[in-house]
């Protein structure tokens, strides 16, 4: 919420607000049944006993403690809407669809708070007078010399004596009838404002609060949901209908806000990919409500029932990279990257329908292991003249180095392995690769859908990771470790996976690996989504960086950490193609207002990425793309 200070403070302040005049709607509904029903007026908070001791009636305190929360929060509330009109009408943030719906809404907030102090001004301004000295207090601020009536009765509601005393003193006589008024006006809103909320985009103010409840704060990366495909009573795989998601991926629906916050940071949507997150939501709630009539009386679907092509457009869910910068920003914990694989697995596994250059990929990854198809028995070809023991299940060194399709097969890939490799021999780390029994942790697979193809590798690799005995991996892949960590679990192997950047910043640390030149040249450090964002992995990288360049050629962009841009490979697009701008390039121009000679970075995909942006903009000579191991 209070990553937009202004408007965070503007919706925490009306969020609040209404939670503490919930009870002050209820008590204006008895006030209409019962109008005797008084609030504090009829409590006499302090009393003299038969003795002459004072009695303090507690329930008559908390009472009036509430009515002076209830004006303070009216009088923030209003300020909140008076700030909300303004940047609706006047400041009109591009992320905010306009919509004449907000105006009201508002307007009928700041009705229902003005016409509480308009209510109170009226009655105390008239039913106060000359009731005299009724509680030991009134008598004290008497001897005073601090008593009238209108302020004595203010003591519960210090905005309506406000109200009540610029009232023109003259006529008395009006002011039941603007009490009465008041006091339509506020329960004819509250009544208006029941009936809008469930139909617009409003009702995010009840389903906020269970959505965000539910949400799952616990998990850590970018986990994914296994399919049973042994489930004999499944007919269709992945999600192709809106009844398929979960309920809590429907509620999601019906909770956005449509703020666009998670616009702002897309950067499929920053490269005029035709996907905007907040659109996505919208028009699946929009389907949801099409579809919600037909569901409830289980009747045949609306047409038409399927999502895709009809609600969403495959570009749509293919033009995601999974980065998750949307559900980082979402002020309600809105879940999109698991929205968009059921979807992509609909596609993939169900309608058997998915961008032509995925066909090659699919098929190398089931016949070879990796997305190029290259030959499995090539794997460990790059590791021929490094000294690397293979691990042996026997005589088990301490970790296994899990190089990854990118590290053994690609020519840039390969030279970050070889640092890797230095660096921990460099350090003395007992390690050994599995050489040609290695194959693709199946991310690229489960990611673009085809959960069957990732299931199979999964499964492969668990297997020789229980038949090998192995527990402690370390990869130079972000996307490998996201997978092992969070996914491999539940193929029933549990390792302990540690990136090369938490490795190397520990050996440094422990002087275990010296890094004796600091370079002056000036370094920007990018972020990887999957070690970033979706694993909270930040520091690490920068604890190498203090280590092996001085701390004032060390930078940072704004879009750094939590913010920092994808590089448009995740979520298996490193595999597809890309139309209008790319992501790399605009990653490329946030970077190069660093002015750098060094982009800082630990996953070998963001190499190849923006390595590629660079020399499209003639920069490949002037600046360098390096990981972190060929920095040390
Ligand atoms: S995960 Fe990234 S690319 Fe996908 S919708 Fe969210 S911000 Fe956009
Ligand atoms: S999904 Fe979240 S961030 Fe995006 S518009 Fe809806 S509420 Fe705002």
């Amino acid at each position: 919420m209070f990553k937009d200070r202004p408007a965070g403070w503007m919706h925490a302040l009306i969020f609040w607000g209404f939670l503490v005049l919930l009870f002050r709607a209820f008590e204006f509904f008895l006030i209409g049944f019962w109008p005797i029903f008084e609030g504090p007026y009829s409590v006499n908070f302090m009393a003299i006993d038969i003795e002459g001791g004072l009695v303090l009636d507690v329930i008559g305190i908390i009472y009036v403690i509430y009515y002076y929360l209830k004006d303070a929060f009216i009088f923030l509330v209003i300020l909140a809407c008076l700030y909300a009109l303004y940047r609706r009408l006047v400041i009109k943030p591009k992320r905010l669809n306009l919509s004449g719906e907000g105006i009201i809404i508002l307007l009928l907030i700041f009705t229902i708070m003005v016409s509480d102090i308009v209510f109170e001004g009226a009655k105390l301004s008239f039913s106060n007078l000359g009731q005299g000295l009724t509680t030991p207090l009134h008598r004290i601020l008497w001897e005073i010399g601090f008593y009238h009536p209108d302020i004595m009765s203010g003591l519960w509601s210090p905005l309506g004596t406000v109200f009540a005393l610029i009232l023109p003193a003259s006529d008395y006589s009006t002011r039941p009838s603007l009490e009465q008024a008041a006091y339509w006006t506020h329960v004819i809103s509250i009544l208006i404002f029941s009936v809008i909320l469930p139909r617009s985009k409003h009702f995010h103010i009840i389903t906020s609060i269970p959505n965000v409840f539910l949400g799952n704060v616990t998990q850590m990366g970018n986990q994914l949901s296994r399919i049973d495909f042994e489930d004999e009573t499944k007919e269709t795989f992945g999600v192709t209908r809106v009844e398929e998601f979960s309920w809590k991926k429907l509620l999601d629906l019906h909770t956005c806000t449509e703020c666009g916050r998670c616009d702002v940071f897309c950067p499929a949507l920053n490269s005029d990919k035709p996907l905007s997150p907040k659109q996505f939501t919208i028009d699946l709630r929009d389907h949801l409500n099409f579809q919600t009539p037909a569901l409830l009386s289980n009747k045949e679907p609306n047409e038409p029932p399927v999502i895709m092509n009809n609600a969403i457009q495959d570009a749509t869910v293919w033009a995601c990279t999974t980065c998750g910068a949307c559900e980082e920003e979402c002020p309600v914990m809105i879940e999109y990257v698991n929205k968009m694989v059921d979807l992509r697995r609909g596609l993939v596994l169900t309608e058997d329908r998915y961008p032509k250059e995925l066909g090659d990929a699919f098929k190398s990854l089931e016949t070879h292991s990796n997305p190029w198809g290259f030959p499995g028995t090539q794997r460990e070809d790059w590791a021929k003249e490094l000294n690397i023991k293979q691990w042996d299940k026997n005589n088990p060194t301490e970790y296994l180095y899990f190089v990854g399709c990118n590290g053994s097969f690609d020519n840039r890939g390969k030279k970050v392995s070889e640092s890797v490799v230095r660096a921990l021999q460099k350090a003395g780390v007992d390690f050994s690769i599995l050489g040609n029994r290695e194959g693709c942790t199946g991310d690229p697979a489960r990611r673009l859908g085809n959960e069957y193809l990732f299931d199979m590798l999964a499964s492969k690799n668990a297997e020789t990771f229980k038949e090998q005995g192995v527990i402690k991996v370390i990869v130079h892949c972000p996307h490998c470790f996201n997978s092992f960590k969070h996914e491999y679990p539940e193929f029933g192997v549990k390792l302990e996976v540690i990136h090369h950047s938490e490795l190397l910043a520990n050996l440094i640390k422990e002087n275990k690996l010296a890094t004796e030149n600091k370079t002056d040249e000036t370094v920007v450090v990018h972020d990887s989504c999957y070690m970033g964002r979706h694993n909270k992995v930040y520091e690490a990288p920068r604890d190498i960086l203090k280590s092996t360049a001085s701390p004032e050629s060390v930078k940072e962009v704004e879009t750094s950490r939590e913010r920092g841009t994808c590089c448009g490979a995740g979520g298996g697009r490193f595999l597809l193609e890309e139309s209008g701008t790319r992501i790399s390039h605009n990653r490329v121009d946030e970077l190069m207002q660093a002015k750098p000679d060094t982009i800082a970075v630990s996953c070998p995909f963001c190499v190849l990425m923006l390595e590629d942006a660079l020399k499209a903009k003639n920069l490949g000579d002037t600046v360098k793309v390096k990981d972190i191991s060929e920095i040390i």
